[in-house]
Order: structure tokens, then C-alpha cells, then sequence
């Protein structure tokens, strides 16, 4: 008697092949780490010290989907990796839709995350419609193709900061769905309503799927 034992691509794959390597075009350490925590069953993710890509890839598109493949296809041209790279912008209603693509850039070229924080509070100084959003644009490039997946967070700027965690706008962006700044939740928290892992979860589903 012969007995057959099934097991599915999917798992045959997780049990017995080496994860996918991908490089993420970031060197922000909080990024990395968000990244780590969604895709980290995923695929197997490569810094950007691991392949010695250590100048500042520059950023000089108008839109931040533009930003994200000139990241992703530096990369890939330079060094030969497959990549993925991300680039967010926060979207302010009160500031007819800016900082957007220069929200890094928001309090000045070589400005800190407390500058444009204060920058933004002092714009924002006495206005009742604070409505904003974050939106993360992910550029992937794959074996010679290239892909866009995008997340999204509505949310307001609060009137002072809150909070430890996180990074950049944490302290004074507050999702809709929780009413508490991002830098008052934990990272699970944050990575289950962010933009980013959103953008990221369906990079996850996307590679799942091949
Ligand atoms: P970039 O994607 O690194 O270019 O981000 C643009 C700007 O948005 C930087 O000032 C970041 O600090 C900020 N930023 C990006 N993602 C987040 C986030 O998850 N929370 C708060 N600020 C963020």
C-alpha cells in the first residue's frame, strides 16, 4: 500500500527554498525595522551596507512615486540588486495638500525631524481643519519589471506633540482610526493602520503570489 503525503507549493516552498533576497533602498532604521516586521517571512531583506551602497541616492523627482523608483532603480542599475524602495509623503489640507513630495525637506535642505515639526505646528497655529494624510509610495523592481504599490492613512495634525515611538511626524500625526498619535502606539499597532504597511502588505501579498 502506497502512502501519499500532500504538501502545497506554498509550504513546500517556506520548508525546503531559500527565501528571496531583496535589497530595501533605505537607510532609515525605523523604515528597516517596520519593514522587517511584515516582509521579514516573506523574503530575506538586504540594508543597503550589506551590498556597500553607502552615497545618498538622490532624490530629484516632483512626485514621490517618481523618488521611489529612482531609489529602487539606482540599485538595480548600480549594483546589480533586485530592490525595493519607498518614498512618503504627508499631505496637509491647511497647506493645500503640502509638504507632500518635500516632507523631508519641509523646514529646509539639511533640516531634523524636530524642525519640521515645529515648522508644521507654527503653520498650523489656531486652525480648526487639520485633516492630513500620509501616503507611501513602494517602487519594486523584480527581474527586469518594475511595480508600484501604494498605502494610505487618513488622519490630522494634533496642536502639540505626543508620545516616544516612532520617527519623523509620529509625535503629531493622529490616524482616524485610533485617535492617538502614531508616536503613542506600539510598532504593531502603528505597522497595522500605517501608510507604509500598507504599501508594504501588498508588496508581502504581491511576492506571495508568485
Ligand atoms: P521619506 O519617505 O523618507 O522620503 O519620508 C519623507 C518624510 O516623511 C520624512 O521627513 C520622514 O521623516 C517622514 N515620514 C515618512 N514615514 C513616516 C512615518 O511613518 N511617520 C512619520 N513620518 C514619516
Amino acid at each position: 500500500m502506497h502512502h501519499f503525503v500532500s504538501i502545497t507549493w506554498g509550504t513546500f516552498r517556506f520548508l525546503y527554498m531559500e527565501k528571496k533576497k531583496l535589497v530595501f533602498a533605505t537607510n532609515n532604521s525605523h523604515k528597516l525595522e517596520e519593514a522587517q516586521a511584515i516582509l521579514g517571512d516573506t523574503i530575506e531583506i538586504l540594508p543597503l551596507t550589506s551590498i556597500g551602497c553607502t552615497e545618498d541616492i538622490p532624490e530629484t523627482a516632483d512626485t514621490c512615486e517618481g523618488n521611489a523608483l529612482i531609489k529602487a532603480r539606482w540599485v538595480k542599475e548600480k549594483y546589480g540588486y533586485d530592490c525595493f524602495a519607498d518614498d512618503t509623503g504627508l499631505m496637509v489640507k491647511a497647506l493645500d495638500g503640502g509638504p507632500g513630495v518635500m516632507t523631508a525637506r519641509y523646514a529646509g535642505d539639511h533640516c531634523s525631524p524636530d524642525d519640521n515639526i515645529r515648522k508644521m505646528l507654527a503653520e498650523l497655529e489656531g486652525a480648526t481643519d487639520r485633516d492630513a494624510y500620509f501616503v507611501t509610495e513602494v517602487a519594486l523592481s523584480l527581474d527586469g519589471k518594475e511595480y508600484i504599490f501604494e498605502g494610505k492613512v487618513d488622519g490630522s495634525i494634533a496642536t502639540e506633540r505626543h508620545g516616544n515611538g516612532g520617527f519623523g511626524y509620529d509625535p503629531i500625526f493622529v490616524p482616524k482610526e485610533t485617535g492617538i498619535c502614531f508616536a503613542e502606539m506600539t510598532a504593531d499597532q502603528k505597522n497595522a493602520i500605517s501608510h507604509r504597511g500598507r504599501a508594504m502588505r501588498k508588496l508581502a501579498d504581491f511576492l506571495t503570489s508568485l
